[in-house]
């Protein structure tokens, strides 16, 4: 069986992208000791826990929200479809969405022009409020987006709160370029914290297996 991989994640590292650019953003990696004066090197890491590739819970935007472990995993690793709307600018609307014949329970990965660009993209393209209410009407599973953030500059973070309140997934940060459409099997594994309204992923999407 030859089963191809596509990691999916970002590389974090400082001077990585993070959203708006914020320096306050901006992983913090340090050698806490090194071979000098002991005998293994050690690294300590101090990052927002929505740096690079990351789910988010449903906390992070509704007060009652449930936390990252009440996300149980196979919701997480399971079959997934990549759409692509290279084409659109802006936000993605339910136009946008309607040719793909969207079917209850998917999940759906956004492919658009922001899996191309490597640096952080002020105007990058992002779910607009209409295209989340009709994921909603769809009763998708999840859906996912190569942007740090699957809305932007809407006051009131209307897609966010569509989307949690419908119980559909979010995952932000991938990276789709090489990734043609179509179905993969995904395995997106957030670190295991605990409480948390977010936690950052590692996404693989793999081609031959159980689609
Ligand atoms: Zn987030």
């Amino acid at each position: 069986m030859m089963v191809k991989i596509f990691d999916v994640s970002m590389r974090i590292e400082e001077g990585m992208p993070v959203y708006k650019n914020k320096p306050e953003k901006q992983p913090n990696i340090r050698v806490v000791q090194d071979f000098d004066t002991a005998p293994a090197r050690e690294s300590r890491i101090d990052i927002d826990v929505h740096t690079g590739t990351h789910v988010d819970s449903p906390l992070h935007m509704l007060p009652e929200g449930g936390t990252m472990e009440t996300l149980p995993l196979e919701r997480l690793v399971r079959p997934c479809r990549v759409l692509d709307l290279t084409g659109v600018d802006g936000g993605i609307t339910q136009a946008d969405l309607e040719k793909f014949e969207i079917r209850s329970g998917e999940f759906l990965l956004l492919k658009t022009k922001n899996s191309f660009k490597d640096e952080f993209d002020f105007e990058f393209v992002y779910l607009a409020e209409d295209g989340a209410r009709y994921l909603a009407e769809k009763k998708i599973d999840g859906v996912g987006i190569d942007a740090l953030g699957i809305e932007r500059s809407q006051p009131g973070h209307p897609t966010h709160k569509t989307l949690f309140r419908a119980d559909i997934l979010i995952i932000e940060g991938l990276r789709l370029k090489e990734v043609p459409e179509g179905n993969y099997f995904m395995v997106a594994a957030p670190i295991k914290l605990v409480h948390t309204e977010a936690a950052p992923a590692r996404v693989i999407l793999l081609q031959g297996i159980g689609e």
